[in-house]
């Protein structure tokens, strides 16, 4: 959706005021120098290879451009400012991203709908190859958040953070999570270790996090060895790594037979191996690590010279903070990542279903003006859902 002149200048004002009454929260990321930034304007406009120096030099840029997003490099450079194959890399945090869209849950088919950019017909739920009425491919998709996704996606994070500490060793001081401002979190590991993996390297580490590959052989389990031969290299819960993982799985696991009550794990595994057989029995170790496993952007994490957006800034389609998850559990995004102020915003909204935005109800609208706190209007001139009439 196209944005009107009026509403992108009411969207980079309202960010500059933010900026600059907040300045002295905007901190710069470790290692400022030794990274590459970037912005994105409100007229689409991505600008890279820029650097700073000082906190302050951020702060001036912020308010000044008051852009549509911000992002710095988790790559360190000799020369950050130069074009990507004269930088120097490094290394390179090692980052994650876990969005909302890649966790099926069932809410989508409620709140996401698509609409035929030429016939405009619209319809709930997961876009279709093509448009049934005018068979149209150019179809848009409109996503939206609610409590149950961004629940989902923190669920995600929180067992990413898991495997981070358990199974990588990385110091819980080094592990920092942060609301995206969006749908999802961004997890980052600064000063570790693995700040020199190449992408290969990551690539590995992506695969074993989200348990892409995983073969029951690892678990000791051999089409057409013997139960007895198997027992000795079957897993126990109180292995490191996936072995343990799916040994705890079967421990706490519910058995109808009561023979298997205060029965060793190992006994508990190779009960269900011999009641539903190898292929079967396949099947439901690939589910069972489909769910432990987490759900992360493999490219992301894999790409070592990707920017991402920087701590403590808004993200231009909701007005959300990205923001430091110091308690990841009781971390609400719907409230705690939203920031501006509630002064009345007056708006034309093309349509937008009912949503909740820092414990209140709003919605839904269809074509209509309203009167909306600014932190409602932005979210929604953000998503291109409204535009801006008249601003008090
Ligand atoms: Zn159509
Ligand atoms: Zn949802």
């Amino acid at each position: 959706m196209i944005m009107d002149d009026k509403t992108i200048e009411f969207l980079k004002q309202t960010f500059r005021e933010f900026y600059y009454k907040n300045s002295s929260k905007i901190t710069a990321p470790i290692r400022m120098n030794e990274r590459e930034f970037g912005y994105m304007s409100f007229n689409k406009v991505m600008v890279r290879h820029l650097s700073f120096r000082t906190d302050g030099e951020l702060r001036v840029f912020l308010i000044r451009e008051s852009p549509h997003s911000v992002y710095y490099s988790c790559a360190y450079y000799y020369e950050p400012t130069l074009p990507m194959g004269e930088k120097g890399w490094k290394g390179a945090d090692l980052i994650f991203d876990i969005d909302a869209d890649s966790i099926p849950t069932r809410c989508k088919d409620e709140h996401d709908i698509w609409v035929c950019k030429d016939c405009k017909f619209m319809d709930k739920g997961k876009r279709p190859e093509t448009c049934p009425k005018c068979a149209s491919t150019r179809i848009e998709e409109e996503s939206w958040f609610c409590p149950l996704c961004l629940n989902a996606t923190k669920n995600e994070a929180i067992k990413l953070v898991d495997f981070l500490l358990e199974d990588f060793g990385i110091p819980k001081d080094k592990i920092k999570v942060y609301f995206s401002g969006s749908r999802g979190y961004h997890v980052t590991v600064e000063e570790s270790s693995l700040e020199g993996l190449d992408q290969l390297a990551r690539n590995e580490i992506s695969d074993y996090i989200s348990g892409t590959g995983f073969s029951i052989e690892s678990l000791g389990i051999s089409k057409g060895a013997s139960y007895d031969d198997m027992y000795g290299f079957l897993p126990l819960a109180n292995e490191p790594g996936w072995r343990g993982r799916i040994a705890s799985f079967f421990t706490e696991f519910e058995f109808e037979s009561y023979e298997l009550i205060d029965k060793d794990v190992r006994d508990k595994i190779l009960y269900i191996y011999g009641k539903i057989g190898y292929k079967s029995f396949e099947e439901l170790i690939k589910k069972i690590v489909n769910d432990l496993g987490v759900k992360i952007d493999v490219m992301v994490t894999t790409d070592i010279h990707r920017i991402f957006r920087l701590p403590n800034t808004l993200h231009g389609n909701t007005g959300m903070l990205k923001k430091k998850c110091d308690d990841l559990t009781s971390f609400d995004p719907l409230i705690d990542a939203v920031v501006l102020s509630d002064e009345p915003v007056k708006l034309f909204v093309y349509r937008a279903p009912k949503f909740n935005l820092k414990g209140d109800f709003f919605g839904p609208y269809h074509s209509e003006e309203v009167t909306l706190p600014l932190m409602v209007a932005v979210y929604l001139l953000g998503k291109g859902l409204a535009k801006v009439i008249n601003s008090y």
